[in-house]
């Protein structure tokens, strides 16, 4: 007997992603609201012989979310599912703006956040989203259980008691084993966060990048090219009850929303209409960006809005060596006489146990570059990625890069592991795109 058309499957619509670097016309888009749906939704793939692609909130800058079969929009499966103790069971489709307030009344907090909070959790962790902290791992070494629907439509859980052998796999699964409906994330204690921001010289502050990843919670810096300097940003956890000192609105509006978008977004556009003026912009901007203190809530201080649209690519590089490629970018900069708008963000992270993340098995430091969306980034990107590949540098899941299954291999030591899970629970490539063709193998 052939399967009905589910209700929630509808005519697919041309979709694309925060970066516009992507875009797909998926057949179907399915809208379940909940696991017995999301089941139902496998099994009329299955049947049909379509693939199915979980989509979050379309912020990786890779096709990894891409599919011409049925695009699953997982929304509806949010919400909070079960506290106990510091454990935090949350639907899939959970927005990461939403965590802060559901788990408020709880004493709660996310323990390290990335830049933005637009992601959903499942999409979050899939792709090895992180923050900074050399005490600290990406949002995915804090998941400690999932619920999958496979291929064949089964649920299957996996946490330290049921299927163990699968956790290493299925905590950052790249959308290449099934569909995550639930997620168990370990959080801490609700905390605020001191953050200190100021302008640095560049060679001070990578001479010292091992002391100042040591001595501060959560460091990083951007490097503006074309300049000496740096902005550093020096995070430090907080007990709950101490003070908190707020951004003021309108201090924060003036540097977060219009220095920080608008008016980067204008300088953006002056810097396309006339390149030779970037150089000189990039220190005016070195100038304007001054020093600030204050104190809140982590997530108000790990999240920054981020309204002007842009391309990335990100490295995951040996702690050591972030010295020596941020040298080796600049100089690359200067001899193409390319001018670059965005700056350089280095960020930092503990090495985890995690087969396909950028840290696995070792201390790391993350090196992203940027350019503005409607600039194409192809050369500047791919002459960066060889200065990575030469570090032994491992792409960001969801940010651009240019890598096949094989050079991945030779990066990650549990590649073939990884693959090996991915033939036993999908061995029809029911969750595949050409990006998991690409990275994965076929
Ligand atoms: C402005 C901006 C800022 C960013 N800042 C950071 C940062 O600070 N740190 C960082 O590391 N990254 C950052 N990123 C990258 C971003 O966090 C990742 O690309 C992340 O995957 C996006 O989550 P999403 O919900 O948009 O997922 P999508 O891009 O929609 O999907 C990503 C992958 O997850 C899979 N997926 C989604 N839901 C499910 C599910 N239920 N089951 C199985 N698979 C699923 C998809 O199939 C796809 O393979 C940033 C991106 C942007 C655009």
């Amino acid at each position: 007997m052939t399967l009905a058309t589910p209700r929630m499957v509808l005519p697919g619509e041309r979709w694309q992603n925060w970066g516009r670097s992507e875009s797909a016309h998926p057949l179907h888009v399915a809208r379940p609201a909940s696991v017995a749906d999301v089941v139902e939704v496998v099994r009329f793939a299955r049947e049909r012989g379509l693939t199915v692609k979980p989509i979050g909130a379309g912020h990786s800058f890779t096709s990894i979310a891409a599919t011409a079969g049925i695009q699953l929009d997982l929304a509806a499966v949010d919400g909070l599912i079960a506290v106990d103790g510091s454990l935090v069971t949350l639907g899939a489709g959970t927005n990461l703006r939403q965590v802060p307030a559901l788990l408020r009344p709880h004493g709660l907090a996310l323990s390290n956040m990335g830049d933005i909070d637009r992601q959903t959790i499942a999409g979050a962790t899939s792709t090895g989203t992180h923050g900074t902290g050399g005490g600290f791992g990406g949002l995915a070494t804090q998941v400690r259980a999932v619920t999958l629907v496979t291929a064949d439509g089964a649920i299957l859980h996996v946490s330290d008691t049921e299927n163990p052998e699968l956790l290493p796999a299925a905590r950052l699964g790249l959308g290449a084993l099934g569909v995550l409906v639930n997620v168990t994330i370990e959080c801490v204690p609700a905390f605020l966060l001191r953050a200190v921001e100021k302008p640095e010289p560049f060679d001070a502050v990578i001479e010292s990048w091992r002391h100042r990843v040591a001595d501060t919670d959560h460091f990083e810096f951007y490097v503006w090219p074309h300049t000496d300097r740096v902005l550093s940003k020096y995070n430090t956890r907080l007990a709950i009850d101490e003070e908190r000192h707020p951004v003021g609105r309108v201090a924060g509006w003036w540097e977060d929303r219009f220095i920080s978008n608008h008016l980067f977004a204008a300088i953006l556009n002056v810097g396309r209409a006339a390149p030779t003026l970037v150089p000189s912009i990039n220190r005016l901007a070195t100038r304007v960006s001054g020093h600030r203190s204050y104190t809140d809530v982590s997530h108000e201080v790990f999240v920054s809005p981020r309204t002007t649209r842009f391309r990335e690519m990100e490295y995951a590089v040996p702690f050591d060596a972030v010295p020596q490629v941020l040298r080796e970018i600049r100089a690359l900069i200067d001899a193409n006489s390319w001018n670059i708008s965005f700056p350089i963000e280095v960020r930092a992270a503990a090495a985890d146990d995690l087969w396909l993340s950028t840290a696995s098995g070792r201390r790391t430091g993350y090196i992203a570059v940027h350019r503005y969306y409607r600039e194409d980034p192809s050369e500047y990107f791919r002459a960066v990625e060889q200065i990575m590949i030469a570090h032994d540098g491992r792409p960001h899941w969801g940010k651009m890069h240019y890598r096949d299954a094989e050079s991945l291999a030779a990066t990650y030591p549990h590649h073939g592991d990884f693959v090996a899970v991915r033939d036993r629970l999908d061995p029809d490539r029911v969750f595949g795109n050409e990006y998991l063709e690409r990275v994965l193998g076929s």
